[in-house]
C-alpha cells in the first residue's frame, strides 16, 4: 500500500516535471509541429498501407504467386516509405532537442549564479558541473524521446487492432506477449532505477573529487600530496566502476528475459501461421501482413525495456535539476526592490550578528559607519572576522540579527543592481579571464575606449608594466592570469573597478608578501583614488594603513576600536600588542 501510494506521487512527479520541461520546448514548437505530422504519417505508413494494400491485392488476384510477388513488393515499399519519414522526423527532432537543450541550460546556469554564496561552497562544483551538463542532456534527450514514444504507442495500438481484424488467436497471443512484457518492464525498471541511483551518486562524487585534484593541482604538488590524491582517486572511480557493473548488469539480466520472451513469441506465432493455413483458415499473405506487424510488437519490448528505464532517469535528472531550478535545497540569493542608481557611499552597520553557521557567531554586534569619499582600513588578527565584513557588505551573506544600510536604506531591501553596480570588488587574487589585458578590460565595459583604458591602467600604475611587454594591451593572460604576478593581478582588478566607476571599492589586500616595489605600486594606485571613492581596506599589514582616513580594529568579531594609525597606537592597547608583534615579525625576516 505504501509502495502503491508512493508510486502514484512519483507519477504525478513525472507529469509536472513533463510540464516543466515543456516550458522550455515552447518557443519552438514548429519543429514539434512538422515532427508530429510525420509521425502521423509513419503510424499511417506503419498501420494502414499494409492493410489496404492487401485487400486490393486479394481483391486483383487469386493467384497464389502474384499475391507473394505484391505483397513482398508491399513490405518493401513500406519499409522505404517509413525511413524515409523517420529520417525527416529525426531531422525535425534534433532540432527541438537542441533548443530545448540549450534553453535548460541556460536556465539552469543563471540560477546556480543565483544561488546563495555560502551553499554553493558548501557543495562540490562536480555536483552543478554535472547538473548542468549531464542532467540537462538527459532531462531534454528523454523529454523528445517521451514524445517519440506517444506517436510509437500510437501506432502499436493501430497495428494490434489490425492484427485482430485479420486473426483473432495470433492478437491475443500478441497482446499476451505486450502485457507479460509490461509486467516483467515494471518489475525491471524499479531494479534498474535502484542501481542507477547509486550510479548517479558515485558518478557526482567521482567527477567532485576529479574537478578539486585538477583546480588544486598546483597546491597538491606542491604538498607533495599527489600519491593520497591519487590513491582517493583510485577509490572514487573502482567505487563508480562496480556501481556502474552492478547496474549494466542488472539491465544485462532483463534484456536476456526479453529476448526469451521474443522467442517464444515468435515460436507461438510460426505454429499458429502453421495451424491456420493448414486448415485454410488464413491465407498466405495474410500471414505475410502479419509477419509484416511482427517488428513493431516486437520492437515494444525493445522500447518498453527503455520505456520504464526512461522514465526513471528523467524523474531523476528532473529531480536534480528543478532542485536547481525551483526547490529550496539550493536557496538563491534574495533581494528587494529598491533602486538607487549612484549611491554616496554611507555604509553603515547597526548591531550586526553573523555567522556562517547557526550557532557559531563570527561577528558579535558590530557597529560603525562609513562616510562617502573617505578611506577606511579594518585591521584585526587573522580570523578576526574582516572578509566576512566585506562578504556582509556585498551581499554574499545576510546577517543573522541587526541591520546594514547604504545611504541609509537596509540592503535588503535594494534590489541586485543597486548593490553590485555601485561597487567593485578587489579580492586578494583576483579572477583574471585567460584573453588579452585589453579584452579583459573592454569585456566589462564594452564601449571603452583606448583613452579610458590607459587613463584606469595608469591610475591603477599598471600602463608602464604593460608597455613593457611585447604585445602591450593585447598580451594574452594565460589561464586565471597566470602570466601576471598577484601585485600585477590585483592592478588589474584595480583598473577594472576604475573603468567601472563604482562608488564603493572593497580593497582585500593580500596577505602574502609582495616585494616592496610592488606594495608601493598598489599603495599609489589605491592613493590615486582616494578622496573621490569610497574605499575599504582589508589591511593585513600596519605598514600599509598609514594613508587611511580611519582605521576600524575588529577583535574576535566585535569592534575594538576607531581612529588613525597614530590615535590608536597611543591609546588602543590591542592595536599596540598588533603592532608589536608585526615589527617582532619584520625583525625575523
Ligand atoms: P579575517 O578576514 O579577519 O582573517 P574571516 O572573516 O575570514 O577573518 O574569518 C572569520 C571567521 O569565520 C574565522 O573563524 C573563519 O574560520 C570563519 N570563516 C570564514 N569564512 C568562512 C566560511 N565560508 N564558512 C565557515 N566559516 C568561515
Amino acid at each position: 500500500m505504501e509502495e502503491e501510494k508512493k508510486k502514484k506521487v512519483k507519477l504525478s512527479n513525472v507529469f509536472y516535471y513533463l510540464k516543466k520541461t515543456y516550458q522550455y520546448a515552447k518557443q519552438d514548437k514548429k519543429y514539434l509541429f512538422f515532427f508530429l505530422i510525420g509521425s502521423i504519417l509513419l503510424s499511417v505508413i506503419n498501420v494502414v498501407a499494409p492493410l489496404l494494400s492487401a485487400r486490393q491485392i486479394f481483391y486483383l488476384t487469386n493467384e497464389f504467386w502474384t499475391q507473394l510477388f505484391a505483397v513482398t513488393l508491399l513490405i518493401f515499399g513500406t519499409e522505404v516509405c517509413r525511413n524515409v519519414c523517420i529520417h525527416i522526423n529525426n531531422y525535425f527532432i534534433n532540432k527541438y532537442f537542441y533548443s530545448v537543450k540549450k534553453n535548460i541550460q541556460l536556465d539552469v546556469s543563471s540560477k546556480i549564479l543565483q544561488i546563495q554564496t555560502g551553499v554553493l561552497q558548501a557543495n562540490s562544483s562536480g555536483t552543478f558541473i554535472e547538473r548542468a551538463g549531464n542532467d540537462t542532456d538527459t532531462l531534454s534527450d528523454i523529454f523528445i524521446q517521451g514524445i517519440d514514444y506517444l506517436t510509437y504507442l500510437i501506432s502499436v495500438i493501430g497495428v494490434l487492432f489490425s492484427i485482430l481484424f485479420l486473426n483473432t488467436a495470433i492478437f491475443f497471443l500478441y497482446l499476451l506477449f505486450v502485457v507479460l512484457l509490461f509486467f516483467a518492464q515494471k518489475f525491471a525498471a524499479k531494479k534498474i532505477q535502484e542501481k542507477n541511483k547509486i550510479r548517479k551518486k558515485k558518478r557526482d562524487i567521482a567527477s567532485g573529487f576529479i574537478s578539486e585534484l585538477v583546480r588544486g593541482a598546483k597546491d597538491i604538488k606542491l604538498l607533495n600530496a599527489e600519491k593520497s590524491f591519487l590513491n582517493k582517486t583510485d577509490q572514487v572511480i573502482q567505487e563508480l566502476g562496480e556501481a556502474n557493473y552492478s547496474w549494466a548488469r542488472t539491465r544485462s539480466w532483463f534484456r536476456f528475459l526479453n529476448g526469451d520472451l521474443r522467442d517464444l513469441l515468435d515460436l507461438g506465432i510460426l505454429l499458429l501461421g502453421i495451424y491456420f493455413i493448414t486448415h485454410k483458415e488464413l491465407e498466405v499473405a495474410t500471414m505475410l501482413i502479419i509477419l509484416s506487424y511482427r517488428g513493431h510488437i516486437i520492437s515494444i519490448s525493445s522500447n518498453l525495456e527503455h520505456f520504464y528505464d526512461i522514465i526513471k532517469q528523467f524523474e531523476l535528472a528532473a529531480e536534480r535539476i528543478f532542485e536547481i531550478l525551483e526547490g529550496e535545497k539550493y536557496p538563491k540569493e534574495f533581494f528587494g526592490d529598491k533602486q538607487i542608481s549612484k549611491i554616496e557611499g554611507n555604509i553603515a552597520f547597526k548591531n550586526v550578528f553573523f555567522g556562517y553557521e547557526e550557532d557559531d557567531m563570527v561577528l558579535k554586534n558590530i557597529s560603525f559607519q562609513i562616510h562617502p569619499n573617505e578611506t577606511v582600513s579594518f585591521v584585526g588578527k587573522s580570523g578576526s572576522g574582516k572578509s566576512t565584513i566585506f562578504n556582509l557588505i556585498s551581499a554574499l551573506y545576510k546577517p543573522n540579527a541587526g541591520e546594514i544600510t547604504f545611504d541609509g536604506i537596509p540592503l535588503n531591501q535594494l534590489d541586485k543592481a543597486s548593490i553590485r553596480k555601485n561597487m567593485s570588488v578587489i579580492s586578494q587574487n583576483p579572477y583574471i579571464f585567460n584573453m588579452s589585458i585589453r579584452e579583459n578590460l573592454t569585456i566589462i565595459k564594452e564601449d571603452l575606449t583606448e583613452e579610458e583604458m590607459i587613463d584606469a591602467c595608469k591610475m591603477a600604475c599598471l600602463h608602464d608594466f604593460i608597455m613593457t611587454l611585447k604585445d602591450g594591451y593585447d598580451t594574452i593572460v594565460g589561464e586565471g592570469g597566470v602570466t601576471l604576478s598577484g601585485g600585477q593581478r590585483q592592478r588589474l582588478a584595480i583598473a577594472r573597478a576604475l573603468i567601472l566607476k563604482t562608488e564603493i571599492i572593497l580593497f582585500d589586500e593580500a596577505t602574502s608578501a609582495l616585494d616592496n616595489e610592488t606594495q608601493y605600486e598598489i599603495q599609489k594606485s589605491i592613493q590615486n583614488m582616494q578622496g573621490e571613492y569610497t574605499i575599504l581596506i582589508i589591511a593585513h599589514r600596519l605598514s600599509t594603513v598609514i594613508n587611511s582616513d580611519r582605521l576600524i580594529l575588529i577583535d574576535n568579531g566585535s569592534v575594538a576600536g576607531e581612529g588613525t594609525h597614530q590615535e590608536l597606537l597611543k591609546n588602543n592597547p590591542i592595536y599596540q600588542k598588533l603592532y608589536e608583534l608585526e615589527l617582532k615579525d619584520d625583525e625575523k625576516k
